[in-house]
């Protein structure tokens, strides 16, 4: 049994720590929301004060985190406060589970390294069900001997790890996949409502696409379309899920490694464009799959 901090319990933080602690690890769990330490604490994690007391103690810290400046405020500090580095133990390890640029993981990792501290980025693929299922991708940037530690948590939380490369590989590796889903399940939505217009039904076309050469991870697990998968974030008012503002800065992230690269990524731009008018629509917080609401024709 080790004693885990935990630091980020919202729609995915929360089902991971819950399956750390299931498999019989000691999880110091915290959050900035009440309500969320309150969930985990509900299913047998203890709840921490501050992320200062959180980590008291832990020998391995967990982050799901937003974005990068809530990872580099958190480790590094913010406002003249001092960040986490200062207040862990030499030779703790940090996985850090959050969607952030490549360029703060590393940063994070070298000042952890100068602390004796192990950092790894391990961003993570298969949403909120995979999460719960405790069946998630990893995508780790590290070293190897960084890997082989962290795996027997990892194991807890996924069914897939994988090794990208030194550490920000795992960032660059989830923002190459999340600029692909946000490609699919835009152009998935733009066909179901084609076809919804023409008078189809979306769960007939959903599932002569899925079975045929449009078949795709949205179509298997995630339709945009109210009602035709039960479990799916459309089936419940677009609720939890992948918050389209979530998409949004990953594929910003995308865009700007492009940039930093000279790499041309049109599809990505434009799927940026159509989640940021989603956003501004007033939608930012529902699940990115709504997305189909700005794709649909209204009569
Ligand atoms: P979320 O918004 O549901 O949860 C984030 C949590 O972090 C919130 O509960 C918030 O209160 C907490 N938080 C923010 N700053 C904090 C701080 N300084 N200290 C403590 N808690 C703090 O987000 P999520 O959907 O769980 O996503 C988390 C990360 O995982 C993001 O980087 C996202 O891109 C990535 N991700 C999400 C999904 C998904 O399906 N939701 C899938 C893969 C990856």
């Amino acid at each position: 049994m080790t004693t885990i901090a935990f630091i980020g319990l919202g729609n995915m933080g929360a089902p991971m720590a819950i399956n750390l602690q299931k498999a019989g690890h000691d999880v110091r769990a915290f959050d900035l929301s009440k309500d969320a330490v309150a969930k985990v604490v509900a299913e047998g994690c203890a709840a921490a004060f501050s992320a200062q007391d959180a980590v008291q103690g832990a020998k391995v810290i967990v982050t799901m985190l937003p974005a990068s400046q809530h990872v580099e405020g958190l480790f590094l500090g913010k406002d003249g406060a001092p960040g986490l580095l200062s207040a862990m133990e030499p030779g703790t390890l940090v996985i850090d589970s959050s969607t952030i640029a490549a360029a703060t993981s590393q940063k994070v990792a070298k000042a952890a390294d100068a602390a004796g501290i192990d950092f790894i980025d391990a961003p993570v693929s298969g949403g909120t069900g995979g999460a719960i299922a405790g069946t998630l991708t990893f995508m780790v940037g590290g070293t190897a001997s960084q890997l082989e530690r962290a795996k027997p948590y990892l194991e807890k939380m996924g069914a897939n790890i994988f090794h990208a490369g030194a550490v920000g590989a795992g960032q660059t590796a989830k923002i190459c996949n999340n600029m692909l889903l946000g490609i699919l399940m835009a152009g998935t939505s733009e066909a179901i409502a084609l076809g919804v217009a023409n008078g189809l039904d979306p769960k007939v076309l959903s599932e002569i696409m899925r079975r045929s050469s449009g078949g795709n991870w949205a179509l298997e697990k995630y339709n945009p379309f109210p009602g035709v998968h039960e479990n799916a974030p459309a089936s419940k008012g677009y609720a939890g899920g992948f918050g389209t503002d979530l998409m949004l800065k990953d594929l910003g992230l995308a865009q700007e490694n492009a940039i930093a690269v000279k790499a041309s990524t049109p599809l990505g731009g434009m799927a940026r464009a159509i989640y940021a008018q989603h956003s501004i629509a007033g939608n930012g917080l529902l699940d990115f799959s709504s997305v189909i609401q700005a794709l649909s024709a209204k009569n």
